[in-house]
């Protein structure tokens, strides 16, 4: 039997469950109860904060997850991606406040950053000689600015609407992201053929949305 981990509730977790379903595969939503069967293909369902899902894969907790490859590649275990799903597409971008000057990324050297991705905005910042000082946030990141604990964020921008509601502007695109399918890398012979044969569903219904 295979285990997959996928979010319990928030933005991956309702099309996570639809592509599962659309593959032909019943299986109760998360409810109170944190895991279940699926009745008529041999998959146990882990509902779990995204957060999560990329260390229990790479342990082995759970053999397979669904999880944004920005959380994959902050956790730092981008070799356990096996696919793009293409949904939850987003961008990690910087951005500043409306009025500030920005011409380059030049402009923020020794610039103090709020965000929660330290790991994939370090990264870039260092591949471009910047030096910055990262502060590392959960959540709310827009508001830093507005009271004063950075002069620059770097989030996760989808329409840009929450970026103007809080006089910001977005300046560099950091990192673009999906929803990717992640798999231990230690699986059995048994589980690696039910992943082909769950990978060969999943791109039979992609192809058929298309
Ligand atoms: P959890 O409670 O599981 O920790 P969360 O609050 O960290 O959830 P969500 O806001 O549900 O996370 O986002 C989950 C993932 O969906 C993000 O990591 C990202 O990959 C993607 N995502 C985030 N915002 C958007 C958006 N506006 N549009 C599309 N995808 C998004
Ligand atoms: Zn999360």
């Amino acid at each position: 039997m295979l285990r997959l981990a996928i979010q319990k509730s928030g933005r991956l977790s309702e099309d996570s469950q639809n592509l599962i379903r659309e593959c032909g595969i019943s299986f109760l939503a998360a409810s109170s109860k944190l895991k279940t069967e699926a009745t008529n293909f041999p998959l146990e369902i882990l509902y779990l904060r995204d957060d999560d899902i990329p260390g229990y894969v790479q342990d082995g907790v759970a053999d397979l997850g669904i999880v944004g490859q920005n959380v994959l590649v902050e956790a730092g275990f981008p070799n356990l991606e096996v696919e793009g799903l293409g949904f939850s597409k987003c961008r990690l971008s910087l951005a500043v406040p409306r009025a500030a000057t920005y011409d380059s990324i030049e402009d923020l050297q020794g610039v103090n950053i709020a965000t929660s991705y330290p790991r994939i905005l370090g990264d870039y910042l260092t591949e471009r000689g910047v030096k910055a000082n990262l502060h590392t946030i959960s959540g709310s990141v827009e508001i830093a600015p507005s009271i004063g604990l950075a002069e620059a964020i770097c989030d996760i921008v989808s329409s840009g609407s929450t970026l103007l509601g809080n006089g910001l502007r977005e300046v560099e695109t950091v990192f673009r992201s999906e929803a990717v399918l992640i798999a231990n890398q230690n699986l059995s012979a048994e589980k690696k053929e039910l992943l082909e044969q769950l990978q060969f569903r999943m791109q039979a219904v992609r192809r058929a949305r298309r």
